[in-house]
Parts: structure tokens; sequence; C-alpha cells
């Protein structure tokens, strides 16, 4: 008889978790999944997937706006919230069944159950109380909003969770948070008619990204009227009926019909049963502490993604699940390279980012190199539209190397993915230089860009 039940028990079927049982399976391991809500994790079903379809579909205002300066008439368009959620919907458990599916394909079985650590190789699955071993654990339970230090009111305030489901689009909207999740709903709220107000207590938003990115997009936005306050936070949350009022701690209040927090996400290491095992938590970020190959203070217990707190982002808890089971399974030790990871933020107008900022940059390399454009869209020279462009490039002046690129405008997403694959070959200015333009795009002005718009050297400490 077998030691353990499974070679390998997965708490989560999201991103990661999935990938790590197919991949693991594929190799021959015995592996059972747990899923207590459904297939898919956050991004399929509460996350990229359902956001990006309804940034596709607020984008349409855009684009019937901008067809009168190229000869169209449109008759007043309107927007319909219900068939928008309902075919989401649809789309979203085409989804599920599909990862379903691949998973049950591969081998892998799927328990839909929250499962909790009784001991290093024990789990036991609340669905049905039963008790299962494994050789190995892996937790990529993912991470859930977090709604901050508790205020009156807070009973009234969604998350992003619940603004996938909402019964009618909100007339108006405060939307309390400066990072992706909170802008990328203001443009979606915004393109389909909603007033919107974002709230952020720092001085400017999307903390982090690069200094000229922040301050476009957040111009940008502002151009589209959307409302963005910053060095204030919400203090209390009063409901009369079906509306809101939200008071600030600059003493200003704002009546709405939704209230939404968008303001970070903790890792999902409540009531697991992680103290049963020993499993030690980062004191740093309140996510699993795992070393290079995602295992634990534990030896048989890994955990991958949003649960390590690391780099919350899909293609990485997938890019840690598959090398987890390659380790575990396949013989072969592989490392993720966090370096270099591209990022999208899907506002309107989008960002993407790869690399590292020139803030970054200049602590970092003593001879920093700007590479910058700012410049008017050719679609919107007919549109009419007052939209602006930012491209960016961050060079080490010593060495010549791209060290970062910055996007803000159409299809930035699109472009830094295909960009990244340079950055991360540690491609040079003088590479970008001998590529050819490729003409009319926004992006050619990534390989034109000829003369820096600024030179930061650091004189050597005498
Ligand atoms: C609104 C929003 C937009 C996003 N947009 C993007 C984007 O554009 N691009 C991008 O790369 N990333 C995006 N993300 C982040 C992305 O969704 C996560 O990084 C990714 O889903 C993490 O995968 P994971 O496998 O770690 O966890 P998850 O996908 O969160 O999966 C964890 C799963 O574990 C289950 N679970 C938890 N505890 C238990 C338990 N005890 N027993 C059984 N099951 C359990 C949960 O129900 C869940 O299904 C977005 C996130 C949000 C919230």
């Amino acid at each position: 008889m077998a030691e353990f039940d499974v070679d390998l028990f997965v708490i989560g079927g999201g991103s990661g978790g999935v990938r790590a049982a197919r991949i693991a399976a594929g190799y021959g391991a015995r592996v059972t999944i747990a899923e207590e809500y459904r297939m898919g994790g956050t991004c399929v079903i509460r996350g990229c997937v359902p956001k990006k379809l309804f940034v596709i579909g607020s984008h349409f205002r855009h684009e019937l706006e901008d067809a009168a300066g190229f000869g169209w008439t449109v008759p007043p368009a309107s927007f319909d919230w219900p068939t928008l959620i309902a075919n989401k919907d649809k789309e979203i458990a085409r989804l599920e069944a599909a990862y379903t599916a691949n998973v049950e394909k591969s081998g892998a079985q799927i328990v839909k159950s929250r499962a909790v650590i009784e001991d290093k190789h024990t789990i036991r699955l609340l669905e049905n109380d039963r008790k299962i071993t494994a050789r190995y654990i892996l937790i990529a339970t993912g991470g859930a909003p977090n709604h901050g230090a508790s205020i009156p009111g807070i009973e009234h305030v969604i998350s992003s969770n619940e603004a996938f489901h909402l019964a009618r689009l909100p007339k108006r909207i405060v939307i309390q948070g400066g990072g992706y999740i909170a802008l990328e709903f203001a443009g979606i709220f915004a393109g389909f008619g909603s007033d919107v107000t974002v709230i952020y207590r720092g001085d400017n938003i999307l903390r982090g990204f690069d200094e000229d990115v922040r301050v476009h997009v957040r111009a940008e936005m502002e151009k589209q009227g959307i409302t963005i306050l910053t060095g204030c936070t919400v203090s209390k949350v009063d409901r009369h009926g079906d509306e809101f009022t939200t008071h600030l701690s600059n003493g200003s209040s704002i009546a709405s019909e939704q209230v939404m927090f968008a303001i970070g996400r903790h890792p999902a290491v409540a009531n697991l049963g992680l103290e049963n095992a020993g499993v030690a938590i980062n004191p740093a970020n309140g996510g699993i502490a795992v070393d290079h190959f995602s295992r634990s203070s534990v030896d048989s217990i890994y955990a991958i993604g949003d649960v390590t707190h690391r780099f919350n982002l899909t293609p990485v808890a997938i890019r840690e699940g598959h090398a987890f089971a390659d380790t575990v399974f396949g013989k072969r030790e592989v490392k993720v390279d966090h370096a270099n990871i591209p990022t999208a933020v899907f506002s309107q107008p989008e960002v993407g980012t790869v690399g590292l900022t020139e803030t970054e940059a200049r602590a970092q390399f003593s001879h920093v190199d700007i590479y910058k454009t700012s410049f008017r869209p050719i679609k919107a020279t007919m549109s009419g539209r007052d939209t602006r462009v930012l491209m960016k490039l961050v060079v080490d002046g010593s060495t010549d190397r791209v060290l970062g690129c910055h996007i803000v405008g159409d299809a930035a997403a699109e472009i830094t993915q295909a960009v990244a694959i340079a950055v991360k070959m540690k491609a040079t200015k003088a590479d970008f230089d001998a590529t050819i333009a490729l003409h009319p795009t926004a992006a050619e002005e990534l390989v034109t860009m000829r003369t820096p718009t600024a030179r930061h050297v650091r004189q050597a400490a005498e």
C-alpha cells in the first residue's frame, strides 16, 4: 500500500494551482486539487478576464465618439448593463468548464471543498470532513480584497468581487485606491457612463510606477472627466436607502450610488491550518515565506502565487506552479526569474511597463540616460480627441543597455509584451536604434528616439 493517499495535494484551483496540478499529473504524480469556490480562481472568475471584458466594453464609448471625425454618423448609442453582465457570466462559465476539463484530462482529481492543513502531510476537506494524506502539499490559495482599517459604514463598501455582479450600473461611484485595480474600474465605470471620483491617500496615483507615467495617466483620466482627489481618505460611509454619502478625511463629502475600495489585497493565509504544520509567514509581507523553489519552512509544503505575496500576477503564479512541478516531480530544478516582469494597467489610457523606473535606475546606476516623447496619436488628429501618448526608455549610459520601457496610450500592453523580450535579452539602445521603424505606428517612436531628453551622471564620491 502506498505511504500516502496522493503524491500531491494542491489547495486552490486558480492560475498557479491548476498549472502545478496539470504538470505534476503529466509527470505521473497522483494529484488531487481542492477548490472551495470556482475552478479558474481569481484571474478567470473575478480578476483579469472579466476585468478585461469590462475594459473592452467600456472602451466602445471612445470608439463611438471618435468615429465622427472619420465621417461616421452614429445614432445616439445606449448601453445595457444587464446584457454585459449576462454575456460576461456566460464566458466565465465557459472558461471555468474548460479549466475543469483540462485538469481532469491531465489525470488530476478535483474536489470541490475548502481544504485545511492538519499536519505536514495531511489535509482535511471541510465539505465532508474527510482526511487525505499527501507526500507534498502545495498552497495556492491566492489573495483577497483588503478593506484596510475598519471605518464606520465599511459594510456598505464593495470590492472588485462585487463590482462584477452589480444589478445596476451606478450613476455615480466613489472608488478609493490609486493602484491598478482602482484605476481600471474608474475607467470601466466612466466608460459605461458613471460619474467617477477616485480617492487616494498619497500625493499621486500608481505608486511604484515611473513618475512620468503617474503624471501622464492622471492628466489623461482627468481630461476624460474622472475626478481624482489625492491626499485624503474615506473616513465614513453613510447609507440612505440606495444612496451613500462618503465622508472624506479633508472634511468634504460625496453622494453616490456605490462606494468601492480597491486599496490592496492580502494573501489568503487565514484559517488554513498553517500553524498545525508550522508553516512560517514572511513578516515583511504577510504571505507564506518561501525559498527560490517556492518551498515553505516545512519541507513537504510548497506555496506559489498570490499567497506568497511576491508578484501578484497571473503569469507569475503560473510560472511558479510550473517550476514547482518541474522541480518536485520532473527531476529538474527550476527557479523562477522574477526580474523584468512586464505589467500593464488597463486604465484608459492603458499603461505598459517593463524593467526599471527612472527613479529605480538612478538609485542603482551611476549614469542613466532618459529618452522620452509625448505625442498626439494619429487617430486623434482626425477624431479631435484631446489625448497624448507617452513613451519612455530608461537606459544605462555606461553599457547602453535598456533598463526600462514605459508606455501610456492605446495598445501599451500589447507593445510592452513584445518590448519585454528585448529588455529581458538585455538589448542595448543601439539594438533599438538598429531596428527599422514600422510605420505608421505609435511604437515606432521606441526605435526613433535619437537624443536623450535627460542625462543623469552621478559623480564618484571624492
Ligand atoms: C480585479 C483584479 C484584476 C486583476 N487583473 C490582473 C491582470 O490584468 N493581469 C494579471 O496578471 N493579474 C491580474 N490580477 C491578479 C491575478 O488574478 C492573480 O495574481 C492570480 O489569480 C493569482 O493566482 P493564484 O493561483 O495565486 O491564486 P488565485 O487565482 O486567487 O486562486 C486561488 C484559489 O484558491 C481557492 N482557495 C482559497 N483558499 C482555499 C482553501 N482553503 N481550500 C480550497 N480552495 C481555496 C480560491 O477560491 C481561489 O479559487 C487581478 C486580480 C484582481 C482581483
